[in-house]
């Protein structure tokens, strides 16, 4: 395999170099060849016009083509430039398929794709897939896609973009092309390894929020409020035609099954409801996410250390628009070290397409690297950590700006664990018994309103155990009041211990405790009354004291007021104080 990168400006400039390499001449030794065209330019005839002159040369070539907002050779970003990627092969196949979008759903297109792919090819190891995320759901093509895929090769690519943002991207295949559809390249042979690794590198930067109302890549509202609120309450970000690039770089990160998305905004409308590139489910936990730069390029040379080993000979790479606008000048740092390794050439994406095992995903915000090789690649592994530190040493002291953003993110994330670790204190303190550390009596309304509201919806059962110390007030008339409220917290802990997890302590008075205790009968709260009842008779207080108390026990009857079942458990306790102390009344 072996492979060339070229950037144009101009068709005499392709016309030219084709005449001046002879490489019509030199690909007649192929089996196949690939030829990537990522450009800037989404005019088809400019497209076209490029696919006809590398036809003439290369009758045998695949051609594939996406109109990007960035485009990768060399591992260098070009602006407003076209890129040509030649891939010769010795003994893989290529085919492609394309497939518009005009006239069908995204779910039985991808499920045609894969089914096309299967049914015509054989020997694959890998698929590159291209789609039109503008103008078609490229989450319910990859769900279709699945659905109809049978075997298991590594599937990797991207969504097509536009420069301008006018929604119009472009893919093409051979003499077709489409503005709404997908394609796919098919490798195959025994020969070809193809190896994907993706990296995010952004972090947390608010506090987590919940999807509250989505239809899956309309975001309608978080923690309840329409879902733009978030990104203007912290970001200042206006709800107008900038809202695009002015939110590009604060995707919103969640965890799915312990791995870790990004997923970009790409549009807002009037109903402040905000459209994503690729899904995210109701009740979904997210945080806005911000790219730390130092991050993203210490994760790029571990995935480089990794590729090195694989040895490829042409390296693809599928970097989302957002780490393009986040790194600006410094965007190189991340690409540049691939391409020490072997040709690298790529494009700045609207949404990177990826297998993850079996499924087929769209990601966002993230780098995906592609690395090929046919046999055991050809490149001499040693000499590799000296090519990587000498680009390094290209990385000039004056990257200050992404120096700063480091510590800004830095900065922020510590100030929001400080404000979030008070908030936490706060409502402990809000909620607890200053002497005792049970919780107050407040809580313990809310707590009982909660259960009442579960139990009434699903029909279950809980009940409560109301106690009081037995004549009290002589234990502080005797040893004073310290050692009163030495025993108070003695019985705390006494009690904490008694009960299960799930159960509810408060300090409900003076020396009165409730214990609410979930999915328990009147029986069964009857049974741990007497039992700590018991314990409490046989323990030793501090300062060596005995104390016993009475227990008032019931049960939650369905539909009644908090009122009036407090009420019943206080009258209860009242009945055993009334028949002597130290016992339980159940009513
Ligand atoms: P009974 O068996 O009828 O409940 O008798 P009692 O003495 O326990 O009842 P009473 O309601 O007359 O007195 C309750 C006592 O609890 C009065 C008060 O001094 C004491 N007490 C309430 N809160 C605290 C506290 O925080 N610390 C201390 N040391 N004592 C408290
Ligand atoms: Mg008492
Ligand atoms: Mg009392």
């Amino acid at each position: 395999m072996i492979t060339k990168i070229l950037t144009i400006h101009s068709i005499d400039k392709l016309t030219e170099w084709i005449r001046l390499s002879e490489i019509n001449n030199d690909s007649e030794r192929f089996l196949s060849v690939f030829i990537q065209i990522f450009s800037s330019q989404r005019d088809p005839k400019w497209m076209m016009d490029i696919e006809s002159i590398l036809r003439t040369a290369i009758p045998q070539g695949v051609i594939v083509g996406a109109s990007t907002m960035g485009e990768i050779a060399e591992g260098q970003l070009l602006i407003n430039a076209t890129v040509i990627s030649f891939a010769f092969f010795e003994k893989t196949l290529i085919q492609g398929i394309l497939i518009s979008g005009e006239n069908q759903t995204e779910a039985p297109m991808g499920k045609q794709l894969a089914e096309k792919i299967e049914n015509q090819c054989h020997n694959i190891a890998g698929v590159m897939l291209l789609a039109t995320p503008y103008t078609m759901d490229v989450s319910d093509f990859l769900k279709g896609f699945n659905a109809g895929r049978r075997q298991n090769y590594p599937v990797f690519g991207g969504g097509a973009g536009d420069y301008e943002a006018v929604q119009e991207p472009l893919i093409i295949l051979n003499n077709n092309y489409t503005a709404k559809g997908a394609l796919a390249i098919v490798f195959m042979g025994d020969d070809i390894h193809i190896d994907i690794y993706t990296y995010l590198g952004w972090q947390p930067l608010s506090k987590e929020m919940t999807i509250t109302e989505t239809d899956g890549l309309w975001v309608k509202t978080i923690d309840d409020q329409p879902a733009f609120d978030v990104f203007y309450r912290y970001l200042d970000i206006q709800n107008d035609e900038d809202f695009f690039y002015n939110v590009l770089e604060f995707p919103l990160l969640l965890k799915r099954n312990g791995i870790e998305y990004a997923k970009t905004p790409m549009e807002v409308n009037t109903d402040n409801e905000i459209k994503f590139i690729t899904n995210i489910n109701e009740g979904e936990s997210v945080c806005i996410g911000y790219g730390n730069p130092a991050v993203m390029i210490e994760k790029a040379k571990d995935i480089q250390n990794h590729i090195q080993i694989f040895n490829p000979e042409a390296i693809f790479l599928y970097s989302c628009i957002c780490r393009r606008f986040l790194l600006q000048s410094e965007v190189d740092l991340e690409t540049k070290p691939f391409e020490t390794i072997a040709p690298t050439a790529g494009f700045y994406t609207f949404g990177e397409i990826c297998s993850q095992g079996k499924e087929v995903v769209m990601l966002n915000a993230t780098m995906l690297a592609v690395s090929m090789k046919e046999g055991e690649g050809k490149r001499p592994v040693i000499g590799f950590e000296n090519r990587i530190a000498k680009t390094e040493s290209l990385d000039p002291f004056t990257s200050q700006h992404t120096r700063i953003i480091s510590r800004l993110v830095n900065f922020i994330k510590v100030v929001t664990k400080e404000l979030e670790d008070a908030n936490a204190e706060a409502r402990r303190l809000a909620e607890r018994d200053y002497l005792t550390q049970a919780y107050n009596r407040m809580k313990a309304h809310e707590f009982i309103e909660n259960e009442i509201e579960r139990c009434n919806r699903y029909d279950l059962e809980f009940s409560a155990i109301m106690l009081d110390m037995d004549f009290f007030k002589k234990v502080n008339d005797t040893y004073g009041h310290n050692a009163g409220d030495e025993i108070l917290i003695h019985l705390v802990k006494l009690l904490t211990l008694e009960i299960r997890k799930i159960d509810m302590l408060s300090r409900w008075g003076g020396e009165e405790f409730l214990i609410i205790m979930p999915l328990t009968n009147l029986e069964g709260a009857r049974i741990t009354a007497e039992r700590i009842r018991a314990i409490i008779e046989l323990t030793f207080f501090p300062r060596n004291l005995s104390q016993t108390c009475s227990f008032g026990v019931t049960a939650y009857k369905k539909n009644e007021s908090i009122e009036m079942f407090v009420d019943r458990v206080d009258k209860a306790l009242y009945e055993a104080k009334r028949m002597g102390r130290n016992c339980v009344v159940t009513k």
